[in-house]
Protein backbone atom coordinates (compact mmCIF):
# COMPACT_ATOMS: atom_id res chain seq x y z
CA UNK A 1 0.00 0.00 0.00
CA UNK A 2 1.23 3.48 -1.17
CA UNK A 3 2.49 5.41 2.12
CA UNK A 4 2.07 9.28 1.98
CA UNK A 5 3.71 11.57 4.07
CA UNK A 6 2.25 14.59 5.59
CA UNK A 7 4.42 17.84 5.92
CA UNK A 8 5.40 18.75 9.57
CA UNK A 9 2.49 19.81 11.29
CA UNK A 10 0.08 18.74 8.84
CA UNK A 11 -1.26 16.21 10.86
CA UNK A 12 -2.95 18.23 13.44
CA UNK A 13 -6.55 18.19 11.22
CA UNK A 14 -6.19 13.94 10.67
CA UNK A 15 -5.76 14.14 14.44
CA UNK A 16 -9.02 15.56 15.12
CA UNK A 17 -10.64 13.34 12.51
CA UNK A 18 -11.31 15.70 10.14
CA UNK A 19 -11.46 13.26 7.15
CA UNK A 20 -9.65 15.29 4.17
CA UNK A 21 -5.88 15.73 3.11
CA UNK A 22 -5.22 18.39 1.18
CA UNK A 23 -3.17 18.09 -1.19
CA UNK A 24 -0.99 21.18 -0.07
CA UNK A 25 -0.43 18.99 3.23
CA UNK A 26 1.32 16.21 1.30
CA UNK A 27 5.35 15.87 1.81
CA UNK A 28 6.14 12.83 -0.10
CA UNK A 29 3.94 9.97 -1.50
CA UNK A 30 6.08 7.03 -1.36
CA UNK A 31 5.09 4.76 -4.43
CA UNK A 32 2.44 5.72 -7.92
CA UNK A 33 -1.01 5.22 -6.42
CA UNK A 34 -3.54 5.42 -9.38
CA UNK A 35 -6.68 7.34 -8.22
CA UNK A 36 -9.38 5.70 -6.37
CA UNK A 37 -6.27 3.61 -4.39
CA UNK A 38 -6.30 2.90 -0.84
CA UNK A 39 -3.02 4.43 0.89
CA UNK A 40 -2.00 5.20 3.91
CA UNK A 41 -1.40 8.15 5.41
CA UNK A 42 1.45 9.19 8.15
CA UNK A 43 2.64 12.16 9.81
CA UNK A 44 6.34 13.44 9.21
CA UNK A 45 7.85 11.64 12.12
CA UNK A 46 6.51 8.36 10.57
CA UNK A 47 3.37 7.86 13.08
CA UNK A 48 0.53 6.03 11.04
CA UNK A 49 -2.88 8.05 10.66
CA UNK A 50 -5.40 6.93 8.59
CA UNK A 51 -6.56 5.01 5.51
CA UNK A 52 -8.09 6.47 2.47
CA UNK A 53 -8.72 6.97 -0.97
CA UNK A 54 -6.01 8.55 -3.41
CA UNK A 55 -7.54 11.59 -5.56
CA UNK A 56 -6.54 13.94 -7.99
CA UNK A 57 -7.56 17.36 -6.75
CA UNK A 58 -6.61 19.22 -3.84
CA UNK A 59 -8.06 16.64 -2.26
CA UNK A 60 -5.42 14.02 -2.14
CA UNK A 61 -6.80 11.68 0.22
CA UNK A 62 -10.67 10.85 1.08
CA UNK A 63 -10.26 8.93 4.87
CA UNK A 64 -11.91 5.62 5.51
CA UNK A 65 -10.46 4.58 8.77
CA UNK A 66 -8.70 5.73 11.70
CA UNK A 67 -7.32 3.03 12.89
CA UNK A 68 -4.48 0.95 12.65
CA UNK A 69 -5.79 -1.43 10.39
CA UNK A 70 -5.72 -1.44 6.70
CA UNK A 71 -9.43 -1.95 5.22
CA UNK A 72 -10.70 -5.36 6.37
CA UNK A 73 -12.79 -7.47 4.64
CA UNK A 74 -15.26 -6.91 6.47
CA UNK A 75 -14.71 -2.90 6.06
CA UNK A 76 -18.26 -2.53 3.95
CA UNK A 77 -20.07 -4.66 5.70
CA UNK A 78 -19.65 -2.71 9.13
CA UNK A 79 -20.01 0.90 7.91
CA UNK A 80 -23.10 -0.06 6.26
CA UNK A 81 -24.27 -1.95 9.18
CA UNK A 82 -22.63 1.32 11.34
CA UNK A 83 -24.99 3.87 9.18
CA UNK A 84 -28.05 1.46 9.05
CA UNK A 85 -28.05 1.30 13.01
CA UNK A 86 -28.24 5.68 13.00
CA UNK A 87 -31.62 5.50 10.79
CA UNK A 88 -32.56 2.80 12.99
CA UNK A 89 -31.85 5.01 16.12
CA UNK A 90 -33.97 7.75 14.40
CA UNK A 91 -36.83 5.84 13.85
CA UNK A 92 -36.09 5.37 10.16
CA UNK A 93 -36.46 1.79 8.84
CA UNK A 94 -39.32 0.67 10.91
CA UNK A 95 -41.92 3.04 10.07
CA UNK A 96 -45.21 2.03 9.20
CA UNK A 97 -45.33 5.40 7.63
CA UNK A 98 -42.29 6.07 5.72
CA UNK A 99 -40.26 3.53 3.59
CA UNK A 100 -37.82 5.71 2.14
CA UNK A 101 -34.38 7.33 3.41
CA UNK A 102 -30.73 8.06 2.76
CA UNK A 103 -28.40 5.37 4.28
CA UNK A 104 -25.14 6.85 3.49
CA UNK A 105 -24.38 10.53 3.67
CA UNK A 106 -20.59 10.85 2.23
CA UNK A 107 -18.77 12.20 5.16
CA UNK A 108 -21.66 12.23 7.55
CA UNK A 109 -21.14 8.38 8.05
CA UNK A 110 -17.30 8.21 7.38
CA UNK A 111 -17.95 7.18 3.50
CA UNK A 112 -16.85 10.30 1.75
CA UNK A 113 -17.68 10.31 -2.02
CA UNK A 114 -20.42 8.08 -1.24
CA UNK A 115 -24.34 8.24 -1.20
CA UNK A 116 -27.00 5.26 -1.15
CA UNK A 117 -30.36 6.38 -0.69
CA UNK A 118 -32.81 3.84 -0.03
CA UNK A 119 -36.89 3.56 -1.70
CA UNK A 120 -38.28 0.93 -0.33
CA UNK A 121 -35.91 -2.12 -1.05
CA UNK A 122 -34.11 -0.37 -3.97
CA UNK A 123 -30.41 0.94 -2.80
CA UNK A 124 -29.88 3.79 -5.45
CA UNK A 125 -25.94 4.45 -5.26
CA UNK A 126 -23.72 7.45 -6.48
CA UNK A 127 -20.16 7.88 -6.15
CA UNK A 128 -18.55 10.78 -5.94
CA UNK A 129 -15.29 9.92 -6.39
CA UNK A 130 -13.16 7.17 -7.67
CA UNK A 131 -12.75 5.12 -4.93
CA UNK A 132 -16.00 4.60 -4.03
CA UNK A 133 -17.09 3.89 -7.83
CA UNK A 134 -14.16 1.73 -7.88
CA UNK A 135 -15.53 -0.36 -4.32
CA UNK A 136 -19.09 -0.50 -5.91
CA UNK A 137 -19.45 -4.40 -6.33
CA UNK A 138 -18.00 -4.49 -3.08
CA UNK A 139 -20.69 -2.06 -1.81
CA UNK A 140 -23.69 -4.34 -3.28
CA UNK A 141 -23.03 -7.26 -1.50
CA UNK A 142 -22.75 -5.19 1.92
CA UNK A 143 -26.31 -3.85 1.23
CA UNK A 144 -27.15 -7.48 0.47
CA UNK A 145 -26.07 -8.60 4.07
CA UNK A 146 -27.08 -5.77 5.53
CA UNK A 147 -30.90 -5.68 4.09
CA UNK A 148 -31.47 -9.46 3.12
CA UNK A 149 -34.18 -10.32 1.97
CA UNK A 150 -35.83 -6.82 2.19
CA UNK A 151 -33.38 -5.59 -0.32
CA UNK A 152 -34.97 -5.44 -4.22
CA UNK A 153 -32.22 -3.94 -6.06
CA UNK A 154 -29.23 -1.94 -6.05
CA UNK A 155 -29.01 0.46 -8.59
CA UNK A 156 -25.77 2.93 -9.95
CA UNK A 157 -26.47 6.08 -10.70
CA UNK A 158 -22.85 7.29 -10.94
CA UNK A 159 -22.44 8.96 -14.27
CA UNK A 160 -23.49 12.41 -13.35
CA UNK A 161 -21.65 12.25 -9.86
CA UNK A 162 -18.10 10.56 -10.68
CA UNK A 163 -15.13 12.08 -11.84
CA UNK A 164 -15.33 11.10 -15.67
CA UNK A 165 -12.07 11.83 -16.80
CA UNK A 166 -10.81 9.35 -14.71
CA UNK A 167 -11.93 6.85 -17.59
CA UNK A 168 -14.40 5.26 -15.45
CA UNK A 169 -17.03 3.31 -17.76
CA UNK A 170 -19.70 5.46 -16.41
CA UNK A 171 -22.47 4.02 -17.59
CA UNK A 172 -25.90 3.76 -15.05
CA UNK A 173 -27.59 0.66 -14.10
CA UNK A 174 -28.89 -2.10 -11.80
CA UNK A 175 -25.70 -3.92 -10.02
CA UNK A 176 -27.91 -6.35 -8.94
CA UNK A 177 -31.81 -6.79 -8.76
CA UNK A 178 -33.83 -9.87 -6.52
CA UNK A 179 -35.53 -12.47 -8.74
CA UNK A 180 -39.15 -10.92 -8.12
CA UNK A 181 -37.98 -7.21 -8.95
CA UNK A 182 -39.97 -5.28 -11.86
CA UNK A 183 -37.33 -2.56 -12.84
CA UNK A 184 -39.31 0.81 -13.27
CA UNK A 185 -41.17 3.43 -11.32
CA UNK A 186 -41.62 3.30 -7.89
CA UNK A 187 -44.14 4.63 -5.00
CA UNK A 188 -42.92 4.94 -1.48
CA UNK A 189 -44.22 6.15 1.21
CA UNK A 190 -43.16 9.50 3.56
CA UNK A 191 -45.25 10.38 6.29
CA UNK A 192 -47.90 8.70 4.96
CA UNK A 193 -48.09 10.35 1.33
CA UNK A 194 -46.96 8.54 -1.80
CA UNK A 195 -44.69 9.93 -3.98
CA UNK A 196 -43.64 8.70 -7.37
CA UNK A 197 -39.89 7.85 -7.38
CA UNK A 198 -37.84 6.95 -10.48
CA UNK A 199 -34.40 6.92 -10.47
CA UNK A 200 -33.51 6.53 -13.82
CA UNK A 201 -34.69 9.62 -15.34
CA UNK A 202 -35.35 11.92 -12.20
CA UNK A 203 -32.96 13.76 -10.79
CA UNK A 204 -30.06 13.39 -8.07
CA UNK A 205 -31.37 9.86 -6.76
CA UNK A 206 -34.76 10.40 -7.91
CA UNK A 207 -36.50 12.30 -4.71
CA UNK A 208 -35.51 14.80 -2.40
CA UNK A 209 -35.51 12.87 0.81
CA UNK A 210 -33.64 15.86 2.51
CA UNK A 211 -36.76 17.76 2.92
CA UNK A 212 -38.92 15.16 4.59
CA UNK A 213 -39.07 16.99 7.93
CA UNK A 214 -39.69 20.25 6.62
CA UNK A 215 -42.40 19.29 4.12
CA UNK A 216 -44.27 18.07 7.69
CA UNK A 217 -43.77 21.32 9.30
CA UNK A 218 -45.32 22.77 6.17
CA UNK A 219 -48.09 20.23 6.51
CA UNK A 220 -48.30 21.33 10.31
CA UNK A 221 -49.09 25.22 9.06
CA UNK A 222 -50.40 24.98 5.57
CA UNK A 223 -54.39 24.93 6.76
CA UNK A 224 -56.67 27.44 5.36
CA UNK A 225 -53.48 28.59 3.14
CA UNK A 226 -53.50 29.48 -0.43
CA UNK A 227 -50.07 28.17 -1.10
CA UNK A 228 -47.13 28.79 -4.00
CA UNK A 229 -44.53 26.17 -3.98
CA UNK A 230 -41.53 27.41 -6.18
CA UNK A 231 -39.07 24.77 -7.25
CA UNK A 232 -41.58 21.60 -6.30
CA UNK A 233 -39.52 19.28 -8.14
CA UNK A 234 -42.35 16.18 -7.62
CA UNK A 235 -44.38 18.25 -5.85
CA UNK A 236 -43.01 16.90 -2.15
CA UNK A 237 -44.47 20.12 -0.36
CA UNK A 238 -47.85 20.37 -2.40
CA UNK A 239 -48.76 17.07 -0.92
CA UNK A 240 -48.37 17.68 1.92
CA UNK A 241 -49.79 21.48 1.74
CA UNK A 242 -52.90 19.61 0.86
CA UNK A 243 -52.81 17.59 2.73
CA UNK A 244 -52.35 19.73 5.97
CA UNK A 245 -55.74 21.63 4.76
CA UNK A 246 -54.44 24.04 2.28
CA UNK A 247 -57.24 25.43 0.25
CA UNK A 248 -55.19 25.88 -2.79
CA UNK A 249 -51.35 25.01 -4.02
CA UNK A 250 -49.83 26.29 -7.05
CA UNK A 251 -46.35 24.33 -8.09
CA UNK A 252 -43.69 26.11 -10.10
CA UNK A 253 -40.45 24.40 -11.67
CA UNK A 254 -38.71 25.17 -14.80
CA UNK A 255 -38.30 20.51 -15.57
CA UNK A 256 -41.23 19.49 -17.38
CA UNK A 257 -40.30 15.68 -16.61
CA UNK A 258 -41.08 16.88 -12.88
CA UNK A 259 -43.89 18.72 -13.55
CA UNK A 260 -45.68 16.00 -15.18
CA UNK A 261 -45.12 13.93 -11.71
CA UNK A 262 -46.30 17.14 -9.66
CA UNK A 263 -50.03 15.75 -11.03
CA UNK A 264 -49.86 12.54 -10.68
CA UNK A 265 -48.51 12.66 -7.13
CA UNK A 266 -51.11 14.64 -6.20
CA UNK A 267 -53.70 12.23 -8.00
CA UNK A 268 -51.90 9.60 -5.99
CA UNK A 269 -52.90 10.90 -2.87
CA UNK A 270 -56.08 11.52 -3.52
CA UNK A 271 -56.61 15.66 -3.86
CA UNK A 272 -59.30 16.78 -6.32
CA UNK A 273 -57.38 18.19 -9.20
CA UNK A 274 -59.44 21.47 -8.60
CA UNK A 275 -57.11 21.99 -5.54
CA UNK A 276 -53.79 22.56 -7.42
CA UNK A 277 -52.48 24.13 -10.16
CA UNK A 278 -49.36 22.95 -12.07
CA UNK A 279 -47.03 25.85 -13.97
CA UNK A 280 -43.52 24.58 -16.04
CA UNK A 281 -42.02 28.18 -15.89
CA UNK A 282 -39.34 29.53 -14.17
CA UNK A 283 -39.88 30.23 -10.73
CA UNK A 284 -38.00 33.96 -10.61
CA UNK A 285 -40.36 35.30 -13.40
CA UNK A 286 -43.41 33.42 -12.05
CA UNK A 287 -43.34 35.01 -8.95
CA UNK A 288 -42.72 38.37 -10.20
CA UNK A 289 -45.57 38.54 -12.09
CA UNK A 290 -47.66 37.35 -9.00
CA UNK A 291 -49.88 39.80 -7.60
CA UNK A 292 -49.27 41.16 -4.34
CA UNK A 293 -51.12 39.36 -1.70
CA UNK A 294 -52.34 36.44 -3.79
CA UNK A 295 -51.01 33.60 -1.27
CA UNK A 296 -49.98 33.64 2.28
CA UNK A 297 -48.26 30.50 2.36
CA UNK A 298 -44.57 30.30 0.28
CA UNK A 299 -42.09 27.55 -0.42
CA UNK A 300 -38.51 29.00 -2.23
CA UNK A 301 -36.40 25.46 -2.53
CA UNK A 302 -34.20 26.83 -5.63
CA UNK A 303 -31.23 24.42 -6.45
CA UNK A 304 -27.77 25.56 -5.19
CA UNK A 305 -27.24 28.43 -6.64
CA UNK A 306 -23.42 28.52 -5.24
CA UNK A 307 -21.60 25.27 -5.98
CA UNK A 308 -18.00 26.41 -5.14
CA UNK A 309 -16.46 29.21 -3.25
CA UNK A 310 -15.76 31.49 -6.08
CA UNK A 311 -19.55 31.64 -6.42
CA UNK A 312 -20.28 32.49 -2.82
CA UNK A 313 -20.69 36.53 -3.64
CA UNK A 314 -23.41 35.95 -6.76
CA UNK A 315 -24.95 33.49 -5.23
CA UNK A 316 -25.41 35.53 -2.17
CA UNK A 317 -27.09 38.18 -4.28
CA UNK A 318 -29.26 35.70 -5.79
CA UNK A 319 -30.88 34.08 -2.36
CA UNK A 320 -31.29 38.13 -1.55
CA UNK A 321 -33.44 38.84 -4.54
CA UNK A 322 -35.15 35.88 -4.78
CA UNK A 323 -36.44 36.23 -0.97
CA UNK A 324 -36.92 40.08 -1.02
CA UNK A 325 -39.48 39.07 -4.19
CA UNK A 326 -41.01 36.72 -1.92
CA UNK A 327 -41.43 38.87 1.36
CA UNK A 328 -42.91 41.70 -1.09
CA UNK A 329 -45.24 39.53 -2.43
CA UNK A 330 -46.83 37.49 0.16
CA UNK A 331 -49.89 38.23 1.63
CA UNK A 332 -50.27 40.06 5.59
CA UNK A 333 -50.21 37.11 7.69
CA UNK A 334 -48.32 35.30 5.27
CA UNK A 335 -45.71 32.07 5.97
CA UNK A 336 -42.22 31.95 3.75
CA UNK A 337 -40.19 28.37 3.79
CA UNK A 338 -37.26 29.56 2.57
CA UNK A 339 -34.32 27.62 2.18
CA UNK A 340 -30.52 27.32 0.54
CA UNK A 341 -29.02 24.02 -0.37
CA UNK A 342 -25.34 25.63 -1.22
CA UNK A 343 -22.81 23.82 1.38
CA UNK A 344 -20.95 26.80 0.42
CA UNK A 345 -23.44 29.41 2.01
CA UNK A 346 -23.78 28.84 6.06
CA UNK A 347 -26.55 29.45 7.88
CA UNK A 348 -25.50 33.07 9.12
CA UNK A 349 -24.84 33.93 5.35
CA UNK A 350 -28.00 32.50 4.52
CA UNK A 351 -29.82 34.45 7.46
CA UNK A 352 -28.11 37.73 6.21
CA UNK A 353 -28.97 37.54 2.79
CA UNK A 354 -32.74 36.86 3.63
CA UNK A 355 -32.47 39.59 6.90
CA UNK A 356 -30.96 41.79 3.63
CA UNK A 357 -33.96 40.89 1.42
CA UNK A 358 -36.69 41.85 4.53
CA UNK A 359 -34.57 44.97 4.59
CA UNK A 360 -35.43 46.32 1.11
CA UNK A 361 -38.83 45.85 1.53
CA UNK A 362 -39.64 47.11 4.53
CA UNK A 363 -41.85 44.67 5.91
CA UNK A 364 -42.00 43.74 9.08
CA UNK A 365 -40.65 39.80 9.68
CA UNK A 366 -40.05 37.23 12.18
CA UNK A 367 -38.20 34.50 12.21
CA UNK A 368 -40.59 31.44 13.61
CA UNK A 369 -37.83 28.81 13.15
CA UNK A 370 -34.96 27.87 11.82
CA UNK A 371 -34.76 24.95 9.42
CA UNK A 372 -31.69 21.68 8.83
CA UNK A 373 -31.18 18.87 6.93
CA UNK A 374 -32.62 15.88 9.12
CA UNK A 375 -31.29 13.00 10.96
CA UNK A 376 -30.70 10.68 8.01
CA UNK A 377 -28.65 13.26 6.35
CA UNK A 378 -26.29 13.48 9.38
CA UNK A 379 -23.32 15.68 9.82
CA UNK A 380 -19.92 14.33 10.95
CA UNK A 381 -18.74 16.45 13.82
CA UNK A 382 -15.40 16.72 12.56
CA UNK A 383 -16.85 17.59 9.48
CA UNK A 384 -19.11 20.56 9.96
CA UNK A 385 -19.07 21.67 6.23
CA UNK A 386 -21.32 18.78 5.72
CA UNK A 387 -24.18 21.12 6.77
CA UNK A 388 -26.07 22.22 3.59
CA UNK A 389 -29.48 22.32 3.96
CA UNK A 390 -30.60 25.90 5.91
CA UNK A 391 -33.75 27.20 5.79
CA UNK A 392 -36.11 30.00 7.62
CA UNK A 393 -39.62 30.01 8.45
CA UNK A 394 -40.73 33.56 8.21
CA UNK A 395 -44.13 35.53 9.74
CA UNK A 396 -44.55 38.84 7.75
CA UNK A 397 -46.71 41.12 8.98
N1 LIG B 1 -38.57 21.35 -3.30
C1 LIG B 1 -38.24 20.17 -4.07
C2 LIG B 1 -36.77 20.09 -4.43
C3 LIG B 1 -36.24 21.26 -5.20
S1 LIG B 1 -34.76 20.94 -6.07
C4 LIG B 1 -38.72 18.94 -3.34
O1 LIG B 1 -39.20 19.05 -2.21
O2 LIG B 1 -38.61 17.84 -3.88
C5 LIG B 1 -34.69 22.34 -7.10
C6 LIG B 1 -35.67 22.33 -8.25
O3 LIG B 1 -35.54 23.59 -8.91
C7 LIG B 1 -35.45 21.29 -9.34
O4 LIG B 1 -36.63 20.53 -9.47
C8 LIG B 1 -35.19 22.08 -10.62
O5 LIG B 1 -35.81 21.51 -11.77
C9 LIG B 1 -35.83 23.41 -10.30
N2 LIG B 1 -35.31 24.60 -10.98
C10 LIG B 1 -34.05 24.95 -11.26
N3 LIG B 1 -33.99 26.18 -11.79
C11 LIG B 1 -35.27 26.64 -11.85
C12 LIG B 1 -35.88 27.86 -12.27
N4 LIG B 1 -35.15 28.87 -12.74
N5 LIG B 1 -37.21 27.97 -12.16
C13 LIG B 1 -37.97 26.97 -11.69
N6 LIG B 1 -37.45 25.80 -11.26
C14 LIG B 1 -36.12 25.63 -11.34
Amino acid sequence: MTKIYLKKGRDESVRRFHPWIFSGAVAQVAGTPNEGDIVAVYSAEGEYLASGHWQIGSIAVRILSFSGDPLSSSFWEEALRAAFDARRAARLTDSALTNCYRLVHGEGDGLPGLIIDYYDGVCVLQAHSVGMFRAKKQICAALQSVYGGALKAVYDKSSGTAPFKAGLDLVDGYLWTADSFDAGEMTVLENGHKFLVNWTEGQKTGFFLDQRENRALVERYACGRNVLNLFCYTGGFSVYALGGGAIHVDSVDSSAKAMAMVDRNISLNGFAPGMHTSSCADAIEFLSSVEDGKYDLLIVDPPAFAKHRGALKNALRAYQRLNARAIEKVASGGLIFTFSCSQVVDKEAFALAVFSAAAQTGRRVRILDRLCQPADHAVNIYHPEGEYLKGLLLYVE
